[in-house]
């Protein structure tokens, strides 16, 4: 058996940044939450992706929640979200006791549908907020989900997770709505072992974030507390690796996108084979490299013949209104979604590939 190839793995720098930032905290003894390291990543996360203010907190689950929270999303209110997404999306909701309502996907992006979104007002026009998801670093139709929503003066989070350093007509994903949520766990495009960070122009609010995610403790000599808290702040030494990872970021987008073209190159003649939607508008960070089949060969085939090979894929994922846990929430649109997800594959994308695993992999899907 072959070397294992993952599918999205850490990759940290070759110039040894993030252990540089670690052992500043080391030597300082700054091995708590907070500390200078998170204060810089928080700085030099929001000039990268180009907005005001960031909250740095440790998951972008956790930043998924405080954005509901700051747009005061509360018990019974319904937030719409993409129905082809991470359950990460739609899990804070419930934390909330809100209710969510899922939105199919279009061909076109792959994400949330701007036309079932406009039939989704129509049904629930008393909305507190939409998630929009930047599936696989794929950016959504912004400019129409974003007239959508402002026309019907509702806030929009958007999940970026998956997409941190695409762009979407020139402008990073994760700031065109009122905020923006990015993740660093372990397979994300970078990573602080895990994190997530919270972005928004809005100061009084992130401000307000930080406060939430340290416990709500207001300023006191005592433990004083008028307000529900968390814990959910960033670690000063995985802001370090943050902090050294950004630094990596377009090389590792360059790659991304790499790989992407080697597989497009390689595969692309098959039959029945079609790789996900790169519209002209979009400029993907290419998290994953995922493809749809309409051929004899199934999806499960491709996963199979890989996995005995030691290399590591997955299914598209699968849609929430599908999943049993989420079985008694309203769901707007077609079937696209659901195909997407019978019929799709991500194909290991690690940017510490060579050419000749990319080879490897290529030459056992073809053989199929
Ligand atoms: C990874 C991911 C999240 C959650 O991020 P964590 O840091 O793992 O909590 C949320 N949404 C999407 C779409 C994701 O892929």
């Amino acid at each position: 058996m072959g070397e294992k190839i993952y599918l999205a793995s850490p990759h940290m720098s070759d110039e040894g940044f993030e252990m540089a930032y670690i052992k500043e905290a080391f030597s300082t003894n700054w091995i708590a939450p907070l500390g200078p390291n998170v204060n810089e990543f928080e700085k030099e996360f929001a000039s990268k992706v180009g907005v005001r203010y960031a909250a740095a907190l440790n998951t972008g689950t956790a930043a998924i929640h405080l954005a509901l929270r700051a747009v005061g999303v509360g018990e019974g209110d319904i937030v719409f979200c993409p129905t082809l997404t991470f359950s990460a999306t739609v899990n804070p909701i419930i934390y909330e006791k809100a209710i969510p309502v899922f939105i199919d996907s279009d061909e076109e992006t792959w994400n949330m549908c701007p036309l079932a979104l406009e039939e989704a007002f129509q049904k629930y026009p008393n909305v507190k907020a939409v998630i929009v998801v930047h599936l696989y670093g794929l950016s959504a139709d912004m400019d129409r989900i974003m007239a959508i929503c402002n026309r019907h003066g509702v806030a929009v989070i958007e999940d970026a997770a998956e997409s941190l350093g695409s762009l979407y007509k020139g402008r990073q994903t994760g700031t065109f709505g009122e905020y923006g949520v990015f993740s660093f766990n372990g397979n994300k495009i970078i990573t602080t072992s895990g994190g997530g960070m919270l972005v928004s122009n809005n100061k009084e609010k992130i401000q307000k974030v930080r406060f939430w995610s340290t416990q709500s403790r207001d300023s006191a000599r005592h433990y004083q507390h008028s307000e529900l808290g968390f814990n959910y702040r960033m670690s000063n030494i995985s802001a370090g690796i943050g902090r050294g990872q950004l630094k990596v970021l377009d090389l590792r987008v360059a790659k991304k996108k790499k790989i992407f073209e080697f597989y497009k190159r390689e595969l692309g003649e098959l039959p029945g084979i079609q790789f996900m939607p790169v519209n002209l508008w979009n400029e993907p960070n290419y998290w994953l490299s995922c493809i749809t089949l309409d051929s004899k060969i199934k999806p499960l085939e491709i996963m199979d013949a890989l996995e005995e090979e030691n290399i590591e894929s997955r299914p598209i994922w699968k849609p929430m209104h599908q999943q049993p846990y989420f079985s008694w929430c309203d769901y707007i649109g077609t079937t696209v979604s659901e195909r997407l997800f019978e019929s799709g594959v991500c194909l290991p994308s690690d940017t510490k590939m060579t050419d000749t695993d990319q080879e490897r992999i290529c030459k056992i899907i073809k053989g199929l």
